[in-house]
């Protein structure tokens, strides 16, 4: 008899037990279709003495249907699957889910149709179909696809297809990629940069688990040098997995990628087009990918013989995901190199406390690179306190800054204002009543966003058109914007520098790949004079005549007093001022804030870095924070308020007991309201060497909670509200 247990794709089963059919050839990791009910279900081949199992007897077991016509996952990546839904608190199906992420690429290769526009313009249009001739110039894809594009529907597409004025395309979605050449364009690298591409190329050689932490300055060249790692990788005919925190970034990597190896890699994101999803992942799965450079979810992909694997900026928060499995890109990189036996690199020029920890405790291989590369220095930081030298009224730049910013326009040099606040204004009040905007779904205010006129939750999303009058008190004309967003400060810019060319770019501005690219070819023709911009702005990018820096209020980030506010803080503004003169003019940086004494603050100035995180590290000791003890968030929400607030209470009522493990709450969550749901937590905070998962895990697991209520696990969360 040959019985065979399989993770099925539904989290409310557990694995489910399956008769082989005669002449079906499975092994574990297998994706193969299984019947359930009246339905067929996909579900993946596991080893038995791993999963518990269903003690269905032999005879009533039902055949599997098919094995779908892809490689099994790998015994490295099913150990990824396992540790992660074990560490994360998540179930397997949901981890496995992540893996198995094209549901085309699992039916085999083949064709795709899409359509693209012919140049056929009937001489009457309506307004949709003008509006669609609008916005697909130069794209292709499904009719779903372009739907959303252009925002018609698809009905309107099919009208268009009809008359003529888009026309299919046959894509062959298993057509292959063209190969890097590691010997494309070989740098000159510096004594430093050799060094330590030298370690790492070792241990690519050697095939091993090693963790490197690349520890540069911005600007020392980190990616010229892991480049080298990659080479080596690929001459041993390896596949490589690059991690960017931000799909925004990708556009300047694919360029040095393509001047280094001759031609782009294999991109993988959240937006890619299904064609391009299944055929990254077909082409992943045999190995023919050879480096793939994605958002944090390209962790998962099937792999045949991966050999490295690199977290650019390794400290970025945006590698945890903070929904459904709540993971830590980083760290789940780290375990898939333990698993797969191979050499993980996290660069960085503002490392983790946690990943500096590692490398001081003789875990990580720390890799130094202390100058930027070609001479260039690192800029002159100042601080300009605000208390002294206030900006105009109604103004957020001081005179050092402006007079600052006018020399740079008056000698063609280009400026940087950082400023993490997107939209025009985070508060807007009723001049009359004092009536404050506020998000009906989330206890957040509504964010005033001037360039596309409407006021908007950062939460939920949810937006309204700037109304003409106060729904509280009627007065017309009413609205007063508090605080400072990017879109204001652009609008001072202006106002002192007329001539100058102001760019603002945020999340809301560089929607899109092409967008970045087109900011990107902008700054780099000196068709920008001043930019103004989010964190988005903070790193990757590399302007040669960009020479000063503006951190408009360097106290922001520091408010609210998160476990990591501080480091976050020095992480930012260490990496903002990375972007000021890595060419050959100088650069120079200048921080306003009303706290010059703040520990923070004095580190940067200074440029003690060490300092800065002995100090911190010193305070995470004391409060048995991470990297000495661990936290997790238990966050229980639902619509109905008293409901959640019960749930939360049954929780807090059956808590262990234990000693070194802390329980705080339940009490409402500092965003007591988000999407509709009310929300309330606990915080459990545990020594290192407790088994926090174990007792979280037997603490929840017998709790029953209505319909209505969620319960979830953060580990090691990032997120306190
Ligand atoms: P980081 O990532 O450490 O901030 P980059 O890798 O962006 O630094 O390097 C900064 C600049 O110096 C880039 O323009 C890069 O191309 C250049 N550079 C670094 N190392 C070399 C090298 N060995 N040869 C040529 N150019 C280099
Ligand atoms: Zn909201």
């Amino acid at each position: 008899m040959n019985r065979v247990r399989c993770l099925v794709f539904n989290a409310a089963l557990g694995p489910l037990d399956y008769r082989v059919p005669e002449g079906m050839a499975v092994e574990p990791g297998s994706v193969v279709v299984a019947p359930l009910g009246p339905r067929q279900i996909v579900g993946v081949v596991w080893e038995a003495e791993r999963l518990p199992g269903t003690e269905v007897p032999d005879s009533k077991l039902r055949p599997l249907l098919s094995v779908l016509p892809v490689p099994p996952l790998r015994a490295p990546l099913r150990r990824l699957i396992e540790w992660c839904a074990d560490y994360y608190l998540a179930p397997l199906a949901a981890v496995a889910r992540m893996a198995l992420s094209s549901n085309a690429a699992l039916r085999g290769g083949g064709t795709v149709t899409e359509y693209r526009l012919t140049g056929e313009e009937p001489a009457r249009l309506t307004p949709q179909r003008l509006q669609a001739l609008d916005l697909l110039h130069d794209q292709q894809g499904t009719v779903r696809e372009l739907a959303e594009i252009a925002g018609v529907s698809e009905a309107v597409l099919r009208g268009m297809v009809n008359a003529g004025m888009l026309e299919a395309v046959l894509v062959d979605s298993d057509r292959p990629y063209p190969q890097p050449d590691p010997r494309h364009a070989e740098p000159e690298l510096s004594e430093g940069q050799a060094a330590a591409a030298a370690r790492m190329v070792e241990a690519v050689r050697a095939h091993e688990f090693r963790p490197f932490l690349l520890d540069g300055v911005t600007g020392s060249g980190k990616t010229e040098t892991y480049f080298e790692a990659l080479a080596a990788a690929l001459e041993a005919g390896q596949q490589v997995l690059v991690l960017l925190p931000e799909i925004a970034l990708t556009e300047s990597f694919l360029k040095r990628f393509e001047a280094r190896f001759g031609v782009t890699p294999v991109t993988w994101h959240s937006s890619l087009k299904s064609s391009e999803r299944r055929r990254a992942w077909r082409q992943v799965a045999f190995g023919d990918a050879r480096v793939v450079v994605g958002a944090r979810s390209a962790l998962f992909l099937p792999f045949a013989r991966l050999g490295l694997i690199v977290v650019d900026e390794a400290h970025e928060i945006s590698f945890k995901q903070d929904d459904g499995v709540r993971y830590n890109a980083r760290d789940v990189a780290v375990m898939r190199a333990h698993f797969e036996k191979v050499p993980v690199v996290l660069a960085s020029a503002t490392p983790a406390l946690e990943s500096l920890q590692m490398a001081e405790s003789g875990r990580y291989e720390r890799l130094i690179l202390p100058d930027r590369f070609g001479g260039a220095t690192l800029p002159d930081i100042e601080v300009i306190d605000l208390r002294e030298q206030q900006p105009a009224r109604g103004r957020w730049l001081s005179p050092p800054l402006v007079k600052a910013l006018e020399e740079r326009l008056a000698r063609g040099e280009q400026s940087l204002l950082f400023l993490n606040r997107r939209g025009y204004a985070p508060l807007t009040l009723c001049r009359t009543c004092g009536y404050r905007f506020q998000c009906p779904n989330c206890s957040a205010w509504l964010v005033e966003h001037r360039l596309s006129r409407r006021l908007a939750c950062h939460h939920c999303g949810h937006e309204v058109p700037p109304p003409d009058k106060c729904p509280e008190c009627g007065e017309p004309d009413c609205m007063v914007a508090c605080g400072p967003g990017v879109e204001r400060i652009a609008d001072e810019v202006a106002e002192i520098l007329p001539e100058a060319r102001v760019a603002v770019v945020t999340s809301d501005t560089l929607t899109s790949p092409a967008k970045a690219a087109e900011f990107v070819e902008q700054a780099s023709a000196k068709a920008i004079d001043v930019i103004v911009g989010t964190q988005l702005v903070t790193k990757g990018f590399h302007f040669p005549d960009l020479t000063l820096v503006g951190v408009v209020d360097a106290d922001m980030g520091l408010e609210g007093g998160d476990l990591r506010a501080a480091e976050r803080t020095y992480q930012q503004i260490a990496q903002v001022a990375g972007r000021a003169g890595r060419a050959e003019k100088p650069g120079e940086v200048l921080i306003q804030t009303r706290h010059p004494t703040a520990a923070v603050i004095e580190a940067l100035a200074s440029g003690d870095r060490d300092a800065f995180y002995a100090a911190e590290t010193e305070a995470r000791r004391e409060a048995n924070a991470p990297p000495f003890g661990r936290w997790a968030a238990i966050i229980v929400s639902s619509e109905d308020e008293a409901e959640a607030r019960e749930a939360a209470r049954a929780i807090g009522g059956t808590a262990p007991r234990l000693r070194d493990v802390m329980i705080l709450g339940p009490a409402p969550a500092p965003l007591s309201l988000l999407r509709g749901r009310h929300r309330y937590r606990l915080l459990v905070n545990a020594r290192r060497s407790t088994e926090l998962q174990r007792v979280i895990r037997e603490w929840l697991e017998p709790l029953r909670f209505p319909q209505g209520v969620r319960v979830a696990v953060d580990v090691d969360p990032y997120s306190f509200v």
